[in-house]
């Protein structure tokens, strides 16, 4: 051991020597990235906090969907992905989907995109035409039309879909149930059961 201690003590001079530089060399190039890397966090952290705050609840059951701020983020990532940077052009899209989803003259979005008829990744790409579009309406007559067919049936028994997203697992495999309550006039309320982790929610 000491022999080889020694032997090495010239030699291990030029080696810190050596790491020294390394170690300088490591720093100046971690840096500035990591910088920039926390100010893209800020601005994107700012703008899904913003998409949170825009997306319309009123009265609905939460209970069992994702929460306005998982549906922020994901949809907030879905656009990131696609710019990969915080520029103009991401800017602009977040806050076209921010403008859509809190109109209130078109809280259907907002409902399409809590119960997974719209995906974060189609919601991040869809046109001003698209976003105000009736798309969640169609989605309640899809809803509407199969209870109207069943019309005499008090209950439509477990029907699958992937047209619902679980809040949970995030996965597309529910079944739902439709439970008329007296006269056909009342609104239908839609129970969903998520097939993959037994999540259960309303639909209404
Ligand atoms: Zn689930």
């Amino acid at each position: 051991m000491k022999l080889q201690l020694k032997q090495n003590s010239s030699s291990s001079k030029k080696k810190e020597v050596k790491e020294e530089k390394k170690e300088e060399k490591k720093a100046t190039v971690t840096f500035p990235p990591k910088s920039s890397h926390n100010l893209t966090d800020s601005v994107r952290l700012k703008l899904s906090g913003n998409v949170a705050e825009s997306i319309q609840t009123g009265d609905m059951d939460m209970e069992g969907l994702s929460s306005v701020e998982e549906l922020a983020t994901e949809l907030e990532e879905a656009i990131y992905n696609e710019f990969k940077n915080t520029d103009n052009r991401y800017k602009n899209r977040v806050r076209s989907r921010i403008a859509n989803l809190k109109d209130p003259k078109n809280p259907q979005l907002s409902r399409n995109y809590i119960y997974g008829a719209i995906s974060a990744q189609k919601l991040a790409k869809m046109s001003a035409e698209e976003m105000a579009n009736d798309e969640m309406k169609n989605l309640r007559n899809k809803f509407v039309k199969e209870s109207i067919d069943d019309a005499q049936l008090a209950t439509v028994q477990g029907t699958k879909t992937d047209l619902l997203k679980c809040g949970k697992c995030k996965k597309r495999n529910c079944t739902y149930n439709q439970i008329q309550t007296r006269s056909a006039d009342e609104p239908m309320t839609t129970f969903v059961l998520c097939n993959e982790c037994g999540n259960r929610w309303k639909f209404c």
